[in-house]
């Protein structure tokens, strides 16, 4: 079947040139965020997290507390009892507590403490190179490469993850097992399985679940299921780094997607979608696909039904890797004018339209950025909160909110997780340095003093961050990521 194909001119939105000042007030996506409603049947599992010491106390003195209310970041204590987040401003009783040998006690001397970081674009088992071999990488491996994303997304500060496909079926699902029984250090994760795509609308052969027509996609969520899977994962449009499928092509039809929101919803899973073309936007939101990925290229109409629906679906851009296939891939031979030939500019120029006119519509847009790639390496991943400020018009305060209260709400965890107040599980950065001043203080491993997961700190002072491994490195002395210059021209071409 033809995909259908859509080169639309750039819509308006029915905006005339807006050149206003930048956006000086209070938050403007806290309402957004908070209208977001998933259905209850839809709620994912109530997974814990192991291995904290009910009667450990963590008393963080003198800080800088960003909330993620939308309130100004304030000056005070915060006292942290076993998992939760206790007292939030005045702690009483303090300097007993000081005294108490039992008490670990973290000195802020200012800096600030806030919420730990989400992402609702995450691929554990990306490799950060060869895409198309990792259908290949024997299970033992993949097994350690996973962990050692999960790992590093907890040492950069991250505590949410919502995960956007499984390069082999199982791999998040036992990760994700693996945090919560205490086993590995990670992030909180709602794992996902292999991307479904049609067989003649794939994007790297080795890591999809193939499925053509509505019973046969039906059949693969099932499975999905079956193994554990929190989300499921639908790659409906093209890329246009593969040459031969590009973004504006969309390969579900509607009688396809219908059925998958149907199975996965009946299933109280909800879906996610790879769809950059303008087709496989309109469709996710007509249909009922809960959380869109990249939508470069929504035009006026989607833009309508998706502003009228916004309380039903959640925008996560991406944007990073266009950025970095236009401007960072250079280094791994697929050069810039080759990127903007294939459409990478046009691409990101339609993208960061369409993101703006939904930041001002109120519709919810959430970081997560797709990293693993060669040019979007692990560890890289708060370039997300960067961008949302320098591209897509978000104050800094709203790029934070985004990527904590925001992906806590994806989590359908918002009364518990992503805000420092009183009864919320004790995931929180101490932050060296003012995120509202310079977001990209949050790229900065080591201005990352203290990371607490759950109640228990995972790193305290200046321990070195290790970057993951990267295809070749080394001369090749890591297992898990090894180079093949045989296929290298192959690798650059399809990822
Ligand atoms: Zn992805």
């Amino acid at each position: 079947m033809a995909p259908s194909r859509t080169a639309d001119p750039l819509p308006s939105f029915g905006q005339k040139s807006v050149t206003s000042e930048p956006y000086k007030g209070p938050p403007r996506n806290i309402k957004t965020i908070n209208d977001i409603h998933f259905d209850a049947s839809l709620q994912p599992t109530n997974y814990k997290i192991l291995g904290t010491h009910p009667d450990s106390k963590i008393l963080f003195e003198d800080v800088s507390i960003l909330d993620s209310t939308g309130r100004d970041p304030y000056p005070g204590d915060v006292l942290i009892e076993g998992e939760k987040i206790v007292r939030v401003g005045n702690v009483p009783d303090k300097e007993k507590l000081k005294k108490d040998p039992k008490v670990r006690v973290i000195h802020g001397r200012g800096r600030t403490l806030m919420s730990g970081l989400g992402d609702a674009h995450t691929h554990f088992t990306w490799n950060g190179g060869d895409l198309n071999r990792l259908g290949d990488l024997g299970v033992e491996k993949h097994v350690l490469l996973t962990a050692r994303s999960a790992q590093c997304y907890i040492d950069s500060g991250y505590t949410m993850c919502f995960g956007a496909a499984s390069a082999k079926e199982r791999l998040d699902v036992v990760i994700r097992d693996a945090i919560n029984a205490g086993d590995i250090p990670g992030p909180r994760y709602l794992a996902n399985g292999k991307e479904m795509a049609r067989r003649d609308g794939d994007l790297v052969a080795g890591i999809t679940a193939y499925a053509d027509g509505p019973e046969e996609m039906r059949e693969v969520i099932r499975h999905h299921v079956k193994l554990g899977v929190d989300n499921i994962k639908l790659s409906m449009s093209g890329e246009e780094i593969t040459e031969t499928r590009s973004a504006q092509d969309c390969y579900f039809t509607d009688e396809e997607t219908a059925a998958c929101v149907d199975e996965g919803h009946k299933l109280g899973k909800r879906l996610c979608a790879h769809a950059r073309a303008r087709d496989s936007v309109t469709m996710c939101i007509k249909h009922g696909v809960d959380v869109i990925y990249h939508a470069s290229y929504i035009n006026d109409e989607g833009m309508d039904m998706l502003e009228a629906k916004k309380t039903k679906h959640v925008i996560a851009p991406a944007i990073n890797w266009l950025i970095g296939t236009l401007n960072d891939a250079e280094a791994f031979g697929y050069p810039k004018a080759k990127a903007e030939q294939v459409g990478y500019q046009r691409e990101l120029d339609a993208a960061i339209r369409g993101l703006r006119e939904m930041h001002r519509r109120g519709i919810p847009i959430l970081p997560g950025g797709d990293y693993g790639f060669a040019w979007t390496p692990h560890g890289t991943y708060a370039r997300d909160l960067e961008h949302f400020v320098k591209l897509l018009d978000f104050t800094p305060m709203e790029s934070i909110i985004a990527a904590t209260a925001g992906v806590a709400k994806l989590f359908m965890r918002e009364q518990e997780l992503g805000k420092i107040q009183e009864g919320f599980y004790a995931d929180c950065i101490l932050v060296d340095g003012d995120p509202l001043q310079d977001i990209t203080v949050l790229q900065d491993h080591d201005k990352l003093n203290v990371i607490v997961l759950n109640g228990r700190v995972h790193k305290a002072g200046r321990k070195e961050y290790i970057a993951p491994p990267v295809a070749g490195q080394d001369a090749n002395y890591h297992p898990i990521v090894p180079d093949f210059p045989e296929v290298k021209k192959e690798m650059q071409k399809n990822y």
